[in-house]
């Protein structure tokens, strides 16, 4: 049976009728985090039976979680076929700012959410593509990773998150679910999670770059680009084959981006193979005429990679050398490092690891 949670708001329309029940749905659902139909009680017990014997609700659950000493989460859930999949929930400092000039620290939460059980990609640093492809998430399997890390930690739903597409899997490779999840989610009804709080990562698929940019969702990019040469890109990322450089900067440059917002550029820095001055030189080269923001990434070496975590000193020299051409530039803390919670550490639990 299918999750009601994997159609959007104009799907469930369609098939339900009056309207305003979709919109009574999506309350229960998203705002109210129900687990059954028969909670929702504004709805005739009629159409509490039917949708009961059409859909479920929660396509996943939580199996196991895991804490780490900078406070992230990392959620490893149970699917309905007995796959699993990870998300991670981010906590960091925020500051916000009120009309009356009151000024409240609340933590940001940022959710880094999967898109598929595995990777075809098989970027050379990643845990998650050693274990391969297994499927495709559904929209609702997407939707429902926030939801029950919102509900989980006591979020109020309209509590402001952000969303990453930088979890297990490519979410371009999974592109028609993924339109439909960052529709979801950004549904005034239903979570109300703008598109600009919402950043799609991708290894540069070319062809799928383009087609999420003629949906014009609002959504922020970000390009796992981590080489400045095709060289080097496709010893990483053998998707580079595929596009290289040149074709991943093509798609980008096309790539509709709210005036406000850049492109995010991430550079995972490997000690000695591309931390030095020559590939920061490179980098801005490329980068020239792109509104882009650069995110250094300290690679965490494990023990499988073959590559090591880089020099604290050539990431600052890498990080200088940007900021002086006048490109921003992030390091990136390597947060939620001693669960295997950075990027590309992401890996289907098998169950002896996850009880
Ligand atoms: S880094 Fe991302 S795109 Fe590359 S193999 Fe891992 S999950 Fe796939």
């Amino acid at each position: 049976m299918q999750s009601i949670m994997d159609f959007t708001k104009s799907e469930l329309e369609a098939q339900i009728q009056p309207k305003f029940r979709v919109k009574q749905l999506f309350g229960w659902l998203y705002n109210r985090y129900a687990e059954s139909f028969e909670q929702m009680q504004n709805l005739p017990k009629k159409m509490q039976q039917q949708l009961a014997e059409e859909f479920i609700i929660n396509p996943l659950q939580i199996a196991a979680k895991q804490q780490s000493k900078d406070g992230s989460i990392k959620y490893l859930f149970k699917l309905r076929d007995g796959h699993s999949m990870e998300a991670v929930l981010l906590k960091m400092r925020g500051t916000e700012y009120h009309e009356d000039g009151s000024i409240k620290h609340l933590p940001r939460y940022t959710v880094c959410v999967s898109t598929q059980v595995g990777c075809k990609v098989g970027c050379a640093f990643c845990l998650t593509a050693k274990g391969g492809f297994v499927r495709d998430l559904t929209p609702g399997e997407i939707v429902a990773q926030v939801i029950a890390i919102k509900k989980d930690n006591g979020l109020e739903a309209n509590r402001k998150l952000n969303i990453v597409y930088m979890g297990m899997g490519e979410p371009l490779d999974n592109l028609e679910n993924l339109i439909k999840a960052i529709e979801i989610f950004k549904d005034p009804d239903g979570p109300a999670i703008a598109a600009g709080r919402q950043t799609v990562s991708t290894s540069g698929l070319g062809k799928q770059i383009y087609k999420l940019g003629s949906k014009d969702l609002g959504v922020n990019l970000a390009i796992s680009l981590h080489a400045v040469d095709d060289e080097l890109r496709t010893k990483l990322m053998p998707i580079n084959k595929a596009y290289n450089i040149e074709a991943v900067m093509e798609a980008v440059k096309a790539f509709p981006i709210n005036a406000r917002k850049r492109v995010m550029f991430e550079y995972l820095v490997i000690k000695g193979v591309n931390d030095d001055l020559k590939a920061a030189k490179k980098l801005v080269k490329l980068l020239h005429g792109i509104k882009a923001k650069v995110n250094l990434i300290y690679f965490n070496a494990y023990d499988e990679s073959g590559f090591q975590r880089p020099e604290e000193k050539d990431m600052v020299n890498f990080q200088e050398f940007l900021l002086s051409k006048g490109i921003t530039c992030t390091v990136r803390e390597s947060k939620g490092l001693d669960i295997s919670a950075a990027c590309g550490q992401l890996r289907e639990q098998k169950d002896e690891e996850s009880q």
